[in-house]
């Protein structure tokens, strides 16, 4: 779960990191108050969506006078902002935050997720923060330093002042940047992250240290132990069809392509996504039904792939073990009463009750496209997407 810069900010100044004070706006008719209220000569209007690289986008832009704080609120509120993040298809603005503003000596970053190889969370330090780390870590992944944390212990002050020195941070500094580092990693334990990161983390021209911005996505898996974190979830951010998904408990992740998939098993899922790109398609989802998948979910299922525009042909790929072949069949010959089905439909099932899946497709009315192996149902799919462009 994704959550806004402002909730993580909030949610971070619990755990004692320093970050400035703001006013969330929904109304541009509220940003002239909030330049009031905060008092401050410069105030920065910081639109709230969940992606970054708003700033590049115009998403983020200082403002010197109230006048200036209610324009910037008054054209971000309703925009569309589209950054590399969003996809070319943008995202609308429905929050701004406006904070008091910094004079910025400079930018640094500082990130916690969890590190795959070494099975622990892992923070991450460097000097070139404000621009795209992943450019960093690619080029020179010698200027990311990173202490590994032991999970039980949590991390160590000495490894968050290790990296405050590397960070090239010095006296007062180097206490303030400490507090921060042990605070971030505080807050990505107790919360169940799955990356926490401060981009930039800012040096002021007096000398301070603080959260400029600030990212935190939690574990969904862990999100029943946080009622709280819960209720900051902003559903008109997220993906309409993955909403949907979740009220039937399928794992559903939308993407870019024209295919869609429906596979019983993420390892499945994840090979029928691969055998699709290797015959030279491009997947629309992922969306794995699981084991104990009922014939309503496989109904929603079915009309959540057909609601993606992009959607040129629907590969079902069943290997029954636990999830029956008979229920799945039903499932779509009933989706399909319900739905136009207006794309072609490649099936192939194999497994548990296989014959008596076959023979509800057959039986039926659907004119759909049957395959035996893997290989040839992707490219039996890869074909009809390509004809029905
Ligand atoms: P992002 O583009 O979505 O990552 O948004 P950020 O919150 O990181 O802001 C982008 C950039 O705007 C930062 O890297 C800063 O250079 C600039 N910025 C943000 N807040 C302030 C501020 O208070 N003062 C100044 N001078 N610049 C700021
Ligand atoms: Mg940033």
């Amino acid at each position: 779960m994704k959550i806004h810069e402002y909730q993580a900010k909030q949610l971070l100044a619990r755990f004692g990191v320093a970050v400035s004070e703001g006013v969330l706006v929904t109304d541009a008719k509220e940003a002239g108050p909030a330049w009031d209220q905060l008092g401050t000569p410069l105030a920065v209007v910081k639109a709230q969506i969940h992606a970054g690289g708003r700033g590049k986008g115009g998403g983020v832009k200082l403002a010197r006078s109230r006048e200036e704080t209610i324009a910037e609120a008054t054209r971000m509120l309703g925009m569309n902002l589209v950054t590399h993040q969003t996809g070319p298809e943008g995202k609308i603005v429905q929050r701004v935050w406006i904070e008091k503003g910094s004079d910025i000596a400079r930018e640094l970053y500082l990130a916690m997720t969890v590190d795959r190889v070494s099975g622990k969370p892992v923070m991450m330090a460097s000097r070139e923060g404000g621009v795209e780390i992943e450019e960093v870590a690619a080029k020179t992944p010698e200027k990311i330093f990173k202490e590994t944390i032991e999970p039980c212990l949590g991390m160590q002050p000495y490894q968050a002042r290790n990296l405050a020195f590397k960070l090239g941070l010095e006296g007062t500094q180097v206490k303030e940047a400490t507090k921060i580092i042990l605070g971030l990693a505080r807050c990505f334990l107790e919360c169940d992250c799955s990356i926490a990161e401060i981009n930039p983390l800012i040096v002021t021209t007096e000398g301070n240290v603080k959260a400029l911005d600030a990212k935190i996505n939690f574990d969904d898996n862990a999100l029943y132990r946080h009622k709280d974190l819960e209720e900051l979830r902003d559903l008109t951010e997220e993906d309409a069809k993955e909403i949907e998904a979740s009220k039937y408990d399928l794992n559903y992740i939308a993407l870019d392509g024209n295919i869609g998939c429906m596979v019983n098993g993420a390892g499945l899922a994840m090979a029928t996504m691969d055998v699709i790109k290797a015959h030279g398609g491009e997947p629309a989802n992922f969306l794995d039904v699981g084991g104990s998948v009922t014939k309503e979910g496989v109904v929603g299922a079915f009309k959540i792939l057909l609601s993606d525009k992009n959607v040129e042909a629907i590969m079902i790929n069943i290997f029954g073990g636990i999830a029956k072949c008979d229920v799945i069949a039903q499932g779509v010959v009933d989706a399909a009463k319900e739905v136009d089905l207006t794309v072609p439909l490649v099936v192939r099932l194999e497994g548990t009750n296989v014959k008596k899946g076959r023979q509800i497709l057959e039986e039926s009315d659907i004119a759909l496209i049957s395959a035996t192996s893997l290989d040839e149902a992707a490219k039996k799919a890869v074909e009809a997407a390509g004809a029905a462009r």
